[in-house]
């Protein structure tokens, strides 16, 4: 017999991998009502994507949840490029920092590599810590979105229904469900069923590459095996990336005539064609003069196929939104895929919640797509070019139009940034004001705060800036106040704080949610960062108004026996006369303002903030 139950609930999430997951971490952190559903029965135990970049680390661990990662997973700190020697075989071209110049200046050197199984554990870890499961075992069968505008549009509605069935034959396969949502998240990956319901196309080119890739334990007398390879050799291309403990995955692209014969009628890969075995037999080929042999294990292996692909829309009617592998797939070689789905949700979580909470204005969510289409679009315009410097034929005497080994390092030197993940610059909408950048000129709005050590006032106590703005979905307003121990700069400070506080200031206008008395401290959290000294400071020369808890000042100096912190202001490109910066939730710089400039930053939050509405 068909039995249906009802059920309710603010967002629902649709799939539970690395994209889902990071929203339903976001989300139930940030206290809202979140269900998860996937329809496998379990997690991905190993192999898929591997590799986390130095920006995603920033942000698990503003979450608090990169520390395993550190840890256990291995990290890569150097690339090393091959290509054909005149001799026959390979050489070595050189070795540079995996990450390049500008990670290096960023708080991870390192990318770490772990198979996605573990990524997955520690999200659902911190998931179950907050009491939720993800809903195994159950796929959607339908969704309907009532399109009425004032349904849409309305903060109490309900717009969405997901019809649920149940695939675990225990709890019996007619059992169904009907959800009613506020907000459903489609992060159901590549072959997204949420995208397909909406009518969401995806754009791009459909011309496929097939790749091979193995994870296995290697014996070899290759001097490379432990960092991140790119080999370009005239049997074609491969990628070396270490793994955790001594795993090793090994990437080739096939030739075109492999490929055809690996592809079936209907464009799939047919994994009853080939074997791994046969996989090997190409990386031997591609690695020699190198010896290399494989005696153990294999612990995952796939063929699969990629098209450089974006969605044509990221939601429908701002209700509905799709995430990560859902809005786009690319090549592995840059690893970015898990990289872009978790930012993706990082980025969209902060936004939803604050909708929810009654705070920002529907508007708000627009910036979702506005940010995060943009930057997938960039990926997939890096991938390509990457893609065809990879899979170029090298460079060589007889083949003198191939592609040389300074091409390849300069484009790789060019998209360091982007595919560190600390290079990203979200363009100016709503949320990010560009207009007073020449104050703090190194400093770029839109990209993320980048690591700087600061100084404690009251203690001496060094302190990672990125600790200090952690995902909390508050708005950090991070005060330079300049030298207090000059009159000018104190008396700006005092009428900044008046201006913040007034009951035309951000602070009243945006900050008390709820209850009269319960202060800004829910939406803002203010840093004030002197210019001063650990042995001259005071940090009771800050006004009390903007000092909630004597932990709140810092300076710009060295730390003690340290060998870091110092210069904040000068990395930053920000004079003794001192500027607001105001630090988006997700991390972004979101605005930049002179310590006179309240008028500015309440207008900044005016674009999207709702007014607060007082209960006594
Ligand atoms: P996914 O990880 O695909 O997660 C989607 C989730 O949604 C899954 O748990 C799925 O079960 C669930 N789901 C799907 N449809 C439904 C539905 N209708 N109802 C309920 N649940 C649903 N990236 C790399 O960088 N390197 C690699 O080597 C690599 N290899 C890969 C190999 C394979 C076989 C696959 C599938 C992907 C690979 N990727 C690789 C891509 C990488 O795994 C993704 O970029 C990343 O996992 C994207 O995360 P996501 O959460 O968007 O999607």
């Amino acid at each position: 017999s068909l039995r249906t139950k009802e059920s309710v609930v603010d967002v629902l999430i649709i799939g539970a991998g690395p994209a889902g997951l990071m929203a339903a971490n976001a989300f139930v952190k940030a206290g809202i009502s979140v269900r998860i559903i996937d329809k496998r029965s379990k997690k991905v135990e190993v192999g898929q994507a591997d590799g986390i970049q130095p920006r995603t680390l920033e942000v698990l661990k503003s979450y608090g949840i990169a520390e395993r990662l550190v840890q256990e997973g291995n990290r890569i700190y150097l690339s090393s490029f091959y290509d054909p020697s005149p001799e026959g075989g390979l050489k070595l071209s050189g070795r540079a920092a995996a990450n390049t110049k500008l990670s290096q200046k960023g708080r991870y050197p390192y990318s770490v590599t772990f198979h996605q199984g573990l990524i997955e554990d520690i999200l659902i870890d911190s998931i179950h810590k907050e009491g939720l499961e993800v809903d195994r075992s159950l796929q959607p069968t339908a969704i309907e979105l009532n399109e009425n505008e004032n349904e849409i549009e309305s903060d109490e509605s309900y717009p969405i229904k997901v019809f649920l069935r149940s695939l675990d034959s225990a709890v019996g396969e007619n059992d169904t469900e009907v959800v009613k949502a506020k907000y459903v998240l489609g992060s159901d990956g590549a072959h997204s069923w949420v995208r397909k319901e909406l009518g969401i196309t995806m754009d791009g080119e459909h011309s496929n590459y097939v790749w091979g890739v193995v994870d296995t334990v290697p014996s070899t007398n290759f001097p490379d095996i432990r960092n991140r390879c790119l080999i370009h050799s005239l049997e074609g291309s491969m990628m070396i990336i270490p793994r955790e403990h001594d795993v090793v995955r090994l990437y080739t692209q096939l030739s075109d005539e492999d490929a055809q014969e690996v592809i079936d009628v209907k464009g799939r890969v047919d994994l009853t064609k080939w074997g791994p075995e046969r996989l090997l037999e190409i990386c031997k080929t591609q690695l020699q003069p190198y010896e290399i042999t494989f005696p153990h294990e294999i612990r995952w292996w796939a063929l699969y196929i990629i098209g450089q692909r974006v969605a044509s829309a990221f939601s429908k009617h701002g209700r509905v939104f799709i995430a990560g592998d859902a809005c786009h797939t690319h090549s592995p070689k840059a690893g970015q895929g898990m990289n872009a789905s978790m930012n993706d949700s990082h980025n969209l979580a902060w936004k939803l919640a604050y909708v929810l909470r009654g705070w920002a204005d529907r508007k708000l969510l627009e910036t979702y797509e506005f940010e995060r289409r943009k930057y997938a679009k960039d990926l997939i315009d890096f991938d390509r070019k990457w893609a065809k410097l990879f899979s170029g034929k090298p460079r060589t005497e007889q083949n003198k139009d191939g592609v040389s080994h300074e091409e390849m390092f300069k484009a790789y030197e060019t998209f360091g940034g982007f595919t560190s993940g600390t290079g990203i610059q979200y363009a100016p909408s709503l949320i990010t004001n560009t207009t007073f950048q020449h104050l703090a000129s190194e400093l770029a709005i839109g990209t993320r705060m980048p690591p700087q050590t600061i100084i404690r006032a009251a203690d001496a106590r060094s302190f990672e800036l990125q600790d200090l703005l952690p995902s909390d979905t508050r708005f950090k307003i991070l005060i330079f106040a300049g030298d207090l121990h000059v009159e000018t700069q104190k008396s700006a400070l005092e009428d900044l704080v008046m201006a913040a506080t007034s009951e035309a200031g951000f602070l009243t206008k945006y900050g008390s949610r709820g209850r009269k008395d319960s202060g800004w401290a829910t939406v803002f959290d203010i840093l004030t960062i002197l210019v001063d000294a650990k042995e001259k400071v005071d940090y009771t020369t800050v006004p009390e108004a903007l000092r909630p808890h004597w932990s709140k000042i810092f300076i710009d100096d060295e730390a003690i026996s340290e060998c870091r912190g110092g210069n904040a202001y000068k990395n930053f490109g920000i004079s003794h006369n001192g500027v607001v910066v105001v630090v988006r939730p997700d991390g972004y710089v979101g605005m930049i303002a002179p310590l006179d400039g309240t008028e500015d930053i309440n207008k900044y939050f005016a674009g999207f903030m709702k007014l607060v509405t007082v209960k006594n």
